[in-house]
């Protein structure tokens, strides 16, 4: 639709640095429209009965299951990241949100308290228009994640996808018209944060904002929404450590850490970017851990064997070989990569590509090993006891995830529980049941996602007490 503005944005596939589209640069005035839209179509949304809007649900499932191949591509081409992992994980991970909370919300129990003498029934209400404002790294997954349980709830949506990586938001807006979804439910608003994003989270009408993206950026959403008294929820960035224990399996943390590193690039706010190693086993599984990263093959997103991609943007691409040269005049030694990769293909010359990036001998407490560089870098430390390598775990100011390596399953437990962090693996990374909570601690974040937390979210609860006649 065009903008109010006339003004469009030019989105860029990040490994070709060609142009994939033009975009609506939108401002206040089409999300005013929007925010119309999807006030008029609260009521007869909430009103239905939920068994519908699971219906609902299990439909937008199925059409996207239909263009899944399609979806997958065009992620790729807006992220730069291998279609492999956009087919594995954003596609797949898309139809899966809209599955399972159909079937999260078909199996909600009534909620109950028995007193003496009353009885207390908790009833559920949509929260009513909210908006939810999403990142660049898994753009669909991110958005789904958020869009199921709002509908599914019997709210309407404002949504703006990042500028970077609009398509994907794009096709399923277009997906829900051709299976005639009903109109004004589901709004979608391009365009930039500053204007479009500040829009959704100034207007008074949008009762609550589910936000997943940078600190920095959450702090001003939650300057602005906290004093309207939205309902609020900061799903923010991370440092996060693998902490390799000495009776860890050495291979299979050396994998599992490289997987953790480096996976979408580094461009999870989960990834594993510093890398806690116990001195007695340091240089071996520094050995092991490099092979793993020399093995990855980085290149061209569409081919089928390519495992790494490029990064989002040629000025992230600047943003990270900045934190490159800060380790090295923090005094840290590269030990692989370290550099831009000149791609010899001529379609992907303009490319925005790193090499993944092992970095050793800096500080814990150096930028590199604090800062989130949200790129294919990582840093490694050593320890000599569990309590050092606790407090380095610790001593950040970000709070998302973490991962313990050790055949002592109860002792990496125990450890695990120690970390100020929302998510954290034994031995395992990036493993999720989605009914389980996700979200973080510190500046990484306020809220839970994930089954009942999502759900809780996205409706507002009443309690009406009955007393027995
Ligand atoms: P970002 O904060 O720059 O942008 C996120 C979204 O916010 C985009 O849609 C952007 O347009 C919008 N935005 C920007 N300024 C705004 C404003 N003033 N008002 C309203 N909206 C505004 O983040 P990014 O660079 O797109 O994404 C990377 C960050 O996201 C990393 O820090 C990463 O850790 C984090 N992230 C966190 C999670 C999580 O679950 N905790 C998941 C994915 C990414």
């Amino acid at each position: 639709m065009k903008p109010y503005s006339n003004d469009y944005l030019t989105n860029l596939n990040p490994a070709t640095g060609r142009e994939t589209s033009q975009i609506p640069n939108s401002n206040s005035d089409d999300v005013e429209m929007a925010v119309n839209a999807a006030r008029n179509a609260l009521p007869k949304w909430r009103e239905l009965d939920i068994k519908i809007r699971i219906e609902w649900l299990r439909k937008i499932a199925s059409a996207l299951e239909s263009k899944k191949e399609y979806i997958a591509n065009i992620e790729s081409m807006d992220t730069g990241k291998p279609i492999n992992l956009a087919r594995r994980v954003d596609a797949t991970r898309s139809i899966t949100n809209f599955e399972f909370f159909a079937d999260y919300a078909s199996e909600l129990p009534e909620l109950k308290f028995e007193m003496q003498d009353a009885t207390n029934y908790v009833v559920r209400k949509p929260v009513g228009v909210v908006g939810l404002i999403t990142p660049w790294n898994l753009p669909l997954y991110l958005l789904t994640w958020k869009i199921a349980p709002a509908l599914v709830m019997g709210n309407t949506i404002v949504a703006k996808p990042s500028e970077l990586t609009p398509l994907t938001a794009n096709a399923l807006a277009e997906i829900l018209k051709e299976i005639n979804f009903p109109k004004g439910v589901f709004n979608l608003v391009h365009g930039l944060g500053i204007d479009a994003g500040q829009a959704i989270i100034e207007h008074p009408m949008i009762k609550a904002i589910s936000f997943t993206g940078g600190t920095a950026t959450g702090k001003i959403v939650a300057r602005t929404a906290a004093t309207m008294f939205k309902k609020l929820s900061l799903e923010l960035g991370g440092k996060n450590s693998t902490v390799i224990f000495h009776d860890a399996d050495l291979k299979v943390a050396a994998s599992g850490a490289a997987k953790a590193a480096f996976t979408n690039s580094g461009q999870v706010c989960l990834c594993g970017s510093r890398i806690l190693i116990d001195s007695r086993i340091y240089e071996k599984f520094v050995t092991l851990f490099i092979k793993e990263v020399s093995s990855l093959k980085v290149g061209d997103p569409s081919l089928e064997d390519t495992e790494i991609g490029s990064v989002i943007s040629h000025q992230h691409l600047e943003k990270v070989m900045s934190y490159v040269e800060l380790a090295k005049q923090d005094g840290g030694v590269i030990i692989h990569g370290g550099e831009i990769m000149n791609m010899q293909s001529d379609k992907l010359t303009s490319g925005a590509f790193i090499n993944p990036t092992v970095i050793e001998n800096l500080p814990i407490d150096s930028k590199c090993a604090t800062e989130e560089i949200f790129g294919p870098v990582v840093t490694l430390h050593r320890f000599d006891n569990e309590k050092q390598a606790l407090a380095m775990t610790n001593n950040t100011e970000y709070g998302l995830a973490g991962s313990v390596w050790t055949t002592d399953v109860k002792r990496g437990r125990e450890f695990a529980e120690q970390i100020e962090s929302g998510v954290l693996w034994v031995n395992t990374w990036l493993y999720r049941d989605l009914r389980t909570p996700f979200g973080g601690v510190k500046n990484s974040g306020i809220g839970r996602e994930g089954g009942m937390w999502s759900l809780n979210f996205f409706s507002e609860l009443s309690n009406i007490c009955v007393k027995d006649e």
